[in-house]
Order: C-alpha cells, then sequence, then structure tokens
C-alpha cells in the first residue's frame, strides 16, 4: 500500500450524504483524529453539526464537486444511491471507496442478483421481468406466488409487491409502475438476519457477529445480538458475507441482509441484499464491540487496518421511529442502556431519530 492510499491522522475523508449514518461516520473519524467534509443538498443535515466541513450542493453540481475533492483525501458514502456519474466524477479525481462497482452492483437488483450467485453465495430463485406478459410466465414458474420488486430505487418495502396468488397478478406489473423489474421467488423465512463485514485495501476481511432483525412497518425496528441460531449457520453467514466482499474487491464495510430458513434439513440462508456501507442493523456494534461498524468503516476507507470486531456483550438495540424519540429520558434512566440521538429538529411518523442500545453479560 504507498503513503498516497494511507491516510494520515488530520487528514479530510469526504462523505456524500448527511443523514444520520453520515453523522455517525464523522464522529468515529473525529475520534481517529480524521476530518471529515460532509456533501449533501439538504442544508439541514444531522450530519453537519459534527462535521468539520461541509457542502450544500445538489449531486450533479460538477464545480462544488471538484471543489470538494480537492479538499478530501478519499471520498466514501452514507447511501448506496449515489448517482453513478457523480461517483464517477469524483472517483477520477480522489480514490471512492467502497469503489464504484458496488455502488453499480446494489442499485440494480438484477445486477445485484447475477453478482451474488455468481458469487456463489446462496439467494432465492428470481427471473427477470420488463412486462406484464413476463411477470405471469414467471409467477407460474415459481408456483403462483412471488415478491415482484423493481431494479432501482427501491428500499424499506417501497417499489415492491407481494403477490400470494393469482388475484394479486392482474395489473401487477403496472403496480410498481411498469419499470424493470424482477420476480423473486417467496421465501418462507423465519426471520431476517444480517452479518456487518469490512474489508481493507490490502484485502484483509472481518465480519462481526450476526444480528437478528424486526421490522415494523417494512422499518428496522429492532436487532438482537445473538441471533439465536446455530454456531454453524452463523459461520456460514460470515463466510458469505466475506464472499460477497471479496468478490467485489471492495474497502469499507457493507451490510448484508438474509433470509433464515427453517425446514426439516435445519437452518438455511438466503442472501436478500447488500448495502455498501454501514447499516442500521450494524448500530448496536458501537456498544457491544471494542471497534464499532462505524470506526471500522472509517480505518478501513482510510486504508488502516481493522479493528477487532468481536462482541464482548449481548445487546438488543432498538430504533427510536418517529415519536418513540420523545421517550429519550426515560432511557436514560436504565443503567443499561446507551442513547444515541441524530439531532434531527423535526420528528416526523416513520423517520429515524435515534437509537438505544442496551446491554446485557454475554451469554454466548
Ligand atoms: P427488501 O426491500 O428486499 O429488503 O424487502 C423488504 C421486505 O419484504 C423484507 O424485509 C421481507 O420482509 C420482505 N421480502 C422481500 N423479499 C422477499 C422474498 N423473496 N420472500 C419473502 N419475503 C420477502
Amino acid at each position: 500500500m504507498t503513503t498516497k492510499e494511507r491516510l494520515k491522522p488530520g487528514d479530510t475523508i469526504g462523505i456524500l450524504g448527511g443523514g444520520q449514518l453520515g453523522r455517525m461516520l464523522a464522529q468515529s473519524a473525529a475520534s481517529l483524529g480524521l476530518k471529515t467534509h460532509i456533501f449533501c443538498p439538504d442544508p439541514n443535515s444531522p450530519a453537519f453539526d459534527v462535521s468539520a466541513s461541509y457542502t450544500v450542493a445538489p449531486y450533479d453540481d460538477i464545480d462544488a464537486l471538484n471543489r470538494f475533492a480537492n479538499t478530501v483525501s478519499v471520498v466514501t458514502y452514507e447511501f448506496e444511491n449515489v448517482p453513478g456519474p457523480t461517483a464517477a466524477h469524483l472517483d477520477e479525481r480522489v480514490p471512492v471507496r467502497p469503489g464504484v462497482r458496488a455502488l453499480e452492483v446494489s442499485q440494480d437488483r438484477l445486477f445485484e442478483k447475477e453478482f451474488l450467485s455468481g458469487a456463489g453465495v446462496a439467494i432465492a430463485g428470481y427471473a427477470e421481468v420488463n412486462s406484464q406478459e413476463d411477470l405471469e410466465n414467471a409467477v407460474e414458474g415459481f408456483g403462483g406466488a412471488g415478491v415482484l420488486k423493481t431494479r432501482r430505487f427501491g428500499y424499506d418495502g417501497k417499489g415492491q409487491l407481494m403477490i400470494r396468488d393469482n388475484e394479486t397478478v392482474p395489473g401487477a406489473y403496472e403496480a410498481i409502475g411498469a419499470v424493470p423489474a424482477v420476480l423473486e421467488e417467496l421465501v418462507p423465512f423465519e426471520c431476517e438476519v444480517s452479518v456487518i463485514v469490512a474489508r481493507t485495501l490490502d484485502g484483509t476481511v472481518r465480519s462481526y457477529d450476526v444480528a437478528r432483525n424486526h421490522h415494523e412497518n417494512h422499518i428496522l425496528k429492532s436487532s438482537t445480538v445473538p441471533a439465536g441460531v446455530s454456531p454453524e449457520t452463523v459461520e456460514t453467514a460470515c463466510r458469505m458475507a466475506e464472499q460477497i466482499v471479496a468478490g467485489l474487491e471492495y474497502v469499507g464495510v457493507m451490510g448484508v441482509e438474509m433470509f433464515l430458513v427453517r425446514d426439516e434439513t435445519g437452518e438455511r440462508l438466503l442472501v436478500n441484499e447488500v448495502a455498501p456501507r454501514v447499516h442500521n442493523s450494524g448500530h448496536w456494534t458501537q456498544d457491544a464491540c471494542l471497534t464499532s461498524q462505524f470506526d471500522q468503516h472509517i480505518r478501513a476507507v482510510a486504508g488502516w487496518s481493522l479493528g477487532s470486531s468481536d462482541r464482548h456483550s449481548d445487546v438488543v438495540m432498538e430504533n427510536l421511529i418517529g415519536f418513540d424519540v420523545d421517550a429519550w429520558s426515560d432511557v436514560l434512566n436504565d443503567p443499561a442502556a446507551q442513547l444515541h440521538l441524530y439531532g434531527k429538529a423535526e420528528t416526523r411518523e416513520g423517520r429515524k431519530m435515534g437509537h438505544v442500545n442496551r446491554i446485557g453479560p454475554k451469554s454466548g
């Protein structure tokens, strides 16, 4: 690794996106002696409060991007929908980590599935859908059920339609906007789990323990670790996550979401999707591990070595969504709870306002 690729304390990391993930990345960078420059179009970005500098500009403002690139040693991002041309433009001037390829793969569900099956990890059956006719054929092929998902810009259940019987099929392609899509097999999963994995410039890979995730209204509500799965399943989950980051020559932290299926043969995992960034289901690492996912990401994109991802405590992370946050002072009275608030000026229904990590002695 050249010294150019490796940042020194005092250098600046550019972060695209100024939400809570950008904010917690900036906090970790500061604790490691690095500065951050946040680039975000929203003038009220919560990350601005904790960053040495910031730029308010649209992601296609070339002059603003050039000025930003001139002030930073590396660029990273806190959301996967960074426009391709923005990432490519910056990448000509300064290293973008994780790379542009990780964005291309995670922004398109079809490319993602093709990549994942090529990398040798298990995924649900899928078919490309570009018309109502394609959809009808695919549903028939999957025994009359499936989940129709737009290839691009789907998140938190948006751009998706669950098909459980033939009645939902007519008009379904129209209902998701008649845009390029995929149909996935309907997975009879017991629960959803995730793994946070990190990879350095020199290819060292380290993953965290598996979290069991619970969603409400399509939004993550809590993550529990340990996840209550067998040690073999933890091993398989980590191995799959590691195969994915190795296949992408990825640098930084990635969240890998999986379905856990339990049948007569035991536990089985299918990768659902990957997020090329720190992930909400990894917030538990802040208080249950020596090195949080945010520290780990900053270390990796700075060209530094990784910290330990070992877990020293059991933990339940609970998201404070919308007016849940009004209970913040009760959390302070719980000696086992650590409160994390994002400093958002306005509380809105469904908005992630903060989270709580509740810690207990390590059970296994
Ligand atoms: P996603 O946007 O892919 O994370 O999907 C949102 C939610 O829809 C997931 O958290 C699951 O609860 C459900 N879901 C997505 N894909 C499938 C599938 N193939 N089978 C069953 N449920 C699914």
